[in-house]
C-alpha cells in the first residue's frame, strides 16, 4: 500500500476495515503494548487494551469550562474529544528515575520504554506530539529519555467525529483530522459500521497488508470527508491575529488581576496539557534498601516554589502565574520555538476547576 496521509483528499490508497481486534492483535504480536481509550470512574482514560472489545462503544462525552460528563450514545467506538490523559504520559512520564545508587554504587535504572501501540490519538495530540519534539529533541542538548520513549511509539490516529465543548484545534490549525505524524489514520463511519484506514508511514502500510480489509470505495471515501468537515465546526475559536504582540502589550493590564480573583493556581491546566514540559528535579532515599535515587517530575509555572530565586518566588502573586502561563502559550513560546505552545485541545477549559476559559480570556485582552 502506498503510503499517503491525505488519502481521502487525494483520492490516494486507503483500506476499509470493518473491524479492530485483527488491528489490535497485530500490533501485540509485533510485540507492542497496545495502548487506547477505555472508560474508568466516569472518564475517558488510556489504558493497556487486551482487545478491541476494551474499547469505550457507545459512549460521547460532554465537555465544558470545568465540567466533564459520559453520556451512552450512538454506536461510535471514538465518539468522543480529547480525554484528561495526552501523549506526553508515554514519551514525557509524570515522574522517571534519572539515575539510582545502591551503597555509593551506580545502579542500572529499569529500561525506559517498551514498546507501546497508542489507538486513538487525536489530530490535536499529534500537532502536541511535534511542540514536545521542538522542546525536547530539537535545541544543543536533546533529551535521549524523550527520544527512546519517542521511537518506541506506534501511532494510530483517530480523525475527531464530534468535537469536543472546549475544542478549538480548527482556529489553531491542527485538527480535527489528522494528516502527518502517524504510522496508521482511522476514520469511523457508520451505516454499516467500519474504518477508513490511510498508512502514514512504511510500517503503517505493512500493518495494514497484514489486517482482513477492502479497498475503499467512492461512497466510504465520501464518508469519511464528512465526518471531517463536521468537526471542524467547533464552537470555541481563538483568533490568532497579533495575538503574540498584544500579550506583550497587555502585560500589565488589570484583567491579570480580575482573572487572578478567581484562579486557583492549583496546575490543573498544566497538568493536562499536552504541550507543557515543565519538570522539577527530587532527590530521595529509601533508608530500608539503601538506595537513593534522582527522578523527575512534572512541575508547573502555577507553583509558588517553581519561580523560586535566591530564596523568593519570582512570580508571588496568582496574576502573575497566570500571565506566564497564557503569554508563553500564545507569545514568547513562538520567540523560544517558533510555534504557538497551545494545539487547541481545550483541556485546559474543561479540567480547570474555575471554569477559566482561555479562548474568552485571550478575547478579553483584546
Ligand atoms: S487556570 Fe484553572 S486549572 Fe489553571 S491553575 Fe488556575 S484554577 Fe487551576
Ligand atoms: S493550553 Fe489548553 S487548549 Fe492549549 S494545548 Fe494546552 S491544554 Fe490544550
Amino acid at each position: 500500500m502506498r503510503t499517503c496521509p491525505h488519502g481521502v483528499e487525494d483520492g490516494g490508497e486507503a483500506a476499509v476495515l470493518d473491524d479492530l481486534d485483527p488491528l489490535v492483535g497485530a500490533l501485540r504480536e509485533r510485540g507492542f503494548a497496545v495502548v487506547g481509550p477505555v472508560a474508568r470512574d466516569g472518564v475517558i482514560r488510556f489504558a493497556e487494551l487486551g482487545s478491541a472489545a476494551d474499547l469505550p462503544r457507545g459512549l460521547a462525552d460532554e465537555q465544558a469550562p470545568g465540567f466533564y460528563r459520559l453520556h451512552e450514545r450512538g454506536e461510535l467506538v471514538f465518539g468522543f474529544a480529547a480525554s484528561p490523559d495526552a501523549v506526553k504520559r508515554y514519551t514525557h512520564p509524570p515522574r522517571s528515575v534519572l539515575f539510582r545508587m545502591r551503597g555509593g554504587v551506580p545502579e542500572k535504572v529499569p529500561p525506559r520504554a517498551g514498546k507501546v501501540a497508542l489507538l486513538g490519538v487525536r489530530a490535536c495530540d499529534l500537532a502536541a506530539l511535534a511542540v514536545q519534539d521542538r522542546v525536547f529533541l530539537g535545541g544543543r542538548h536533546p533529551d535521549e529519555a524523550y527520544r527512546e520513549r519517542r521511537e518506541a511509539l506506534f501511532l494510530i490516529a483517530v480523525t475527531c467525529a464530534a468535537p469536543g465543548g472546549t475544542c478549538f484545534c480548527a482556529s489553531m490549525g491542527t485538527g480535527p483530522r489528522p494528516t502527518s505524524g502517524f504510522d496508521v489514520a482511522l476514520t469511523e463511519l457508520t451505516g454499516p459500521h467500519r474504518f477508513l484506514a490511510e498508512a502514514g508511514s512504511e510500517r503503517g502500510a505493512e500493518l495494514l497488508a497484514a489486517l482482513p480489509s477492502r479497498p475503499a470505495g467512492d461512497a466510504d471515501r465520501a464518508a469519511a470527508r464528512e465526518v471531517g468537515a463536521a468537526a471542524a465546526r467547533m464552537g470555541r475559536r481563538v483568533d490568532l491575529d497579533g495575538v503574540r504582540e498584544r500579550l506583550i502589550e497587555r502585560r500589565e493590564s488589570p484583567l491579570w488581576d480580575e482573572i487572578a480573583s478567581r484562579c486557583l493556581t492549583c496546575a490543573a491546566c498544566t497538568m493536562v496539557c499536552p504541550t507543557c514540559f515543565c519538570v522539577t528535579v527530587e532527590d530521595g532515599v529509601d533508608l530500608a534498601d539503601g538506595t537513593a535515587e534522582r527522578a523527575e517530575r512534572w512541575d508547573s509555572c502555577f507553583t509558588l516554589g517553581f519561580s523560586e530565586l535566591g530564596g523568593a518566588p519570582l512570580r508571588s502573586s496568582g496574576a502573575a502565574r497566570y500571565r506566564q502561563w497564557l503569554s508563553h502559550k500564545f507569545s514568547t513560546w513562538v520567540d523560544q520555538f517558533g510555534t504557538y505552545g497551545c494545539v487547541g485541545c481545550g483541556r485546559c477549559v474543561t479540567w480547570c476547576p474555575a471554569g477559566i476559559d482561555i479562548t474568552e480570556e485571550l478575547e478579553r485582552l483584546r
